[in-house]
């Protein structure tokens, strides 16, 4: 059951006595019904009591630090709420903020409009005062304007909603590295111990023969169980003795790698082809079944990807979101295109269709073919997300891009792709990504937009470059 909380906070002070608190108080447990009822947030928002002074402000502050349910704050300043009172609490603040600049009313009241009223509704001043001091301290907060049942308010909460579920899993979330790095690959390395003081996950290392252990013990009886499960799923079009053998070979690595992940309690793995000791094939199947149920994953050891796939699954709640590479360019003039793909593991979340179950020669790494998921992901906007260290910080990179179909079939391609045309047009999109450092591993999401992604940057305070 997910029991994900924001606490919604209203600000207001003693001045205005009890009649209007009161009715302050009303008016924030009916916005805070409102949010609830609109169907949009992926979390549940818990009204909490009026703050009117220092004490009562470091309370709620202290209770949304102390709640592990709880990702966050929506403040909200109905009336006045001097901000010296907020200091000490806004010191303690360890959850992401968002400032909501609504009011109970929508509208005017032209003809009855007195001093009770604007004494009641003072959000327009009541925002800058409590804006100033966010400002002050340099607290990283969104800011959503607007009248609370407006769509467009209801989206940009949403977005950030989803972006606190991605911090919070950022916190908790174990890399699971089995095997280094691709040889001589700069941007697949980087500073663990910044990553860990900056974004939270933690990433740390297995040999594979601490894999293998769990795949030579994985049973035949639930191997032919998975397998079962493959024919269900997938058109398997060659179901022949050495094809067979090879997918059995590969549901006994998912098998292997669920229980070896489940024993480190990590939610993304990396892999590499370099260190396959006691590994029949590249497992290629079982990484795009674990990303399909929600696992981070990074190839060629790549644990920023892993990571960055985990937390961007979670904003996504798993849907349409995949390890992604630039793999190769089409270049007719003015109808430029990147395919993207990866030797095999790209996440069939992002699938169009029926995947198909195929085993096929690699070409890298000297061992047996390896049985893969081959599709096509379907036209329509997606973001390509990649988190490179540049020695001194993170770099964050969104580009949106627009997914395209292919020109014709692609019957000899034995992966999944994806071709797509990056904002702001091919040229562009391109050159500004390699400009600024970008890797040629990305999280790319049907799911997600720009705005997610921002609202990420923003709350884990790292550089965000945007491409669009
Ligand atoms: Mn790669």
């Amino acid at each position: 059951m997910d029991r994900t909380k924001v606490y919604f906070v209203t600000g207001s002070q003693d001045l205005y006595g009890e009649e209007t608190l009161r009715q302050v108080a009303a008016n924030a447990r009916a916005i805070v019904a409102s949010l609830n009822q609109s169907g949009q947030l992926a979390a549940e928002i818990v009204w909490m009591p009026t703050v009117r002074n220092p004490q009562e402000i470091i309370s709620a502050v202290r209770a949304a630090n102390n709640d592990d349910d709880c990702i966050g704050i929506i403040a909200w300043m109905h009336t006045f709420s001097p901000a010296k009172m907020w200091i000490n609490g806004l010191k303690l603040l360890q959850k992401p903020l968002l400032h909501f600049a609504t009011q109970a009313n929508r509208l005017l009241p032209w003809a009855s409009i007195d001093m009770d009223f604007m004494n009641l509704n003072q959000a327009a001043h009541g925002d800058r005062e409590f804006g100033y001091i966010c400002t002050r301290l340099k607290i990283p907060r969104k800011v959503v304007a607007g009248y609370y049942e407006d769509p467009e308010a209801l989206n940009e909460i949403r977005s950030w909603i989803q972006a606190a579920k991605g911090w919070r899993e950022a916190q908790n979330l174990r890399v699971a590295r089995i095997g280094d790095n691709m040889r001589e690959v700069a941007v697949t390395e980087g500073n663990k111990v910044s990553a860990q003081i900056d974004l939270g996950f933690s990433v740390n290392t297995w040999g594979v023969g601490d894999v293998v252990k769990f795949i030579n013990e994985v049973g035949d009886r639930e191997t032919d169980a998975l397998v079962q499960e493959y024919f269900d799923l997938y058109a398997v079009p060659d179901r022949g003795e050495e094809a067979m053998a090879s997918i059995r070979d590969a549901a006994r690595q998912e098998l292997g790698l669920r229980a070896f992940l489940a024993s480190t309690g990590a939610k993304a793995l990396t892999t590499t082809f370099e260190d396959l000791h006691g590994l029949h094939q590249l497992p290629g199947l079982a990484c795009q079944r674990l990303m399909a149920d929600g696992f981070g994953f990074g190839a060629e050891g790549d644990w920023k990807g892993a990571a960055m796939l985990r937390i961007m699954k979670v904003m996504a709640d798993n849907r349409r979101t995949s390890f992604m590479e630039d793999y190769t360019y089409h270049l007719e003039s003015g109808r430029e295109r990147v395919l993207g793909s990866h030797m095999l593991e790209v996440c069939p979340s992002i699938a169009a269709g029926k995947p198909s179950l195929e085993v096929h020669p690699l070409g890298i790494g000297g061992k047996a073919p390896p049985a893969r998921l081959v599709f096509q992901s379907p036209p329509g906007p997606a973001v390509n997300v990649s988190l490179i260290d540049l020695g001194d910080r993170f770099r964050l990179l969104a580009n949106q891009v627009e997914t395209v179909e292919p020109d014709a079939d692609l019957p000899e391609l034995p992966v999944a792709r994806t071709i797509w045309i990056p904002k702001p047009d091919f040229k562009n999109g391109v050159r500004r990504w390699i400009e600024a450092g970008g890797a040629h591993h990305a999280i790319y999401s049907q799911a997600l937009t720009m705005e997610n992604i921002a609202d990420f940057a923003r709350i884990a305070k790292i550089e965000l470059v945007q491409i669009s």
